[in-house]
């Protein structure tokens, strides 16, 4: 199955949903960021909550997603735009940690004590910034508390991430279900009981469950809109003119302190490697 982000929006437009698959996705930004088990799991969580709060966005609108904690991935990052674009990084991706209760150990590889930022550009002057303190650095419930808490908007939010048993990624996705002001508390109260019963989310992502079945699953027999589906792809915004301007920040002595030698960029999402020689960075010989 392709991955996609799908959204509805219930009859009365009290509830808002959506649900992701994103398990070529998550498989791209590990392969590419060299991730280990654990910490596949743990960036493709934030990578697909990213996927899920970048639901609203329109037009050139972005939303990224930053963790920066005690653990040993030290800092995990997100980006996501309009058009279904994702990128991800994660700043140390091998943590080797032994799995906890028989779970990958994802808040002992994030690290207990740390932030999550939310960034939103909507395109205004200046961008949206949001803090929390990570409440239990699973991810999902750190998106939850701070959608509910920061955004004052109750929410709440799976998240799904089986590795392969020879490496990569098996299926990842996720759900997010929020309530909108004039939500009824015995809807809501209804929804959640449902969700409290759905099989796990990695049992319906194996199943080959699509977004629409699984919001159909949580909605049941409310009434909601025609879903919107969104694909879903890697896209990384570097170029070689933005690595460039980064080694132009150098001073003119420190880059001609490198002569002939050539002077390397390399992205911190993609992994792409931008090189330059002395010449290319105006550097006197
Ligand atoms: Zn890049």
């Amino acid at each position: 199955m392709s991955d996609r982000l799908v959204r509805i929006l219930t009859g009365d437009g009290t509830l808002r949903a959506a649900a992701a698959v994103t398990t070529t996705l998550v498989g791209e930004i590990c392969r590419r960021q060299g991730t280990d088990p654990t910490a596949t799991v743990a960036l493709g969580r934030l990578a697909t909550g990213a996927v899920l709060l970048g639901s609203i966005l329109k037009d050139r609108q972005r939303l990224a997603l930053q963790i920066e904690a005690n653990g040993p991935l030290q800092k995990l990052q997100a980006e996501v735009d309009a058009e279904g674009g994702v990128r991800a990084s994660v700043r140390v991706p091998r943590c080797d940690l032994p799995p906890r209760d028989g779970r990958f150990d994802v808040a002992g590889a994030v690290g207990k004590a740390g932030f999550l930022h939310v960034v939103k550009d909507l395109g205004l002057r200046e961008p949206y910034r949001g803090t929390v303190q990570l409440a239990s650095s699973e991810i999902a419930e750190d998106l939850a508390w701070y959608l509910t808490t920061s955004e004052q908007i109750p929410s709440s939010v799976a998240l799904g991430v089986l590795p392969g048993d020879a490496g990569g990624v098996a299926v990842a996705g996720g759900f997010l279900v929020q309530a909108m002001p004039g939500a009824l508390p015995e809807e809501l109260a209804a929804i959640e009981d449902r969700i409290l019963a759905l099989p796990p989310l990695g049992t319906m992502l194996r199943d080959g469950l699509s977004p629409e079945e699984i919001l159909a699953k949580i909605f049941a027999d409310i009434p909601f809109s025609l879903p919107t589906s969104t694909p879903l792809h890697f896209s990384c915004s570097c170029s070689r003119r933005q690595a460039r301007a980064i080694l132009m920040t150098l001073s003119a002595e420190e880059r001609a302190a490198h002569g002939d030698a050539e002077l390397t960029v390399t992205c911190e999402y993609c992994r792409e490697i931008y090189s330059f020689t002395g010449a290319e960075l105006g550097n006197c010989t």
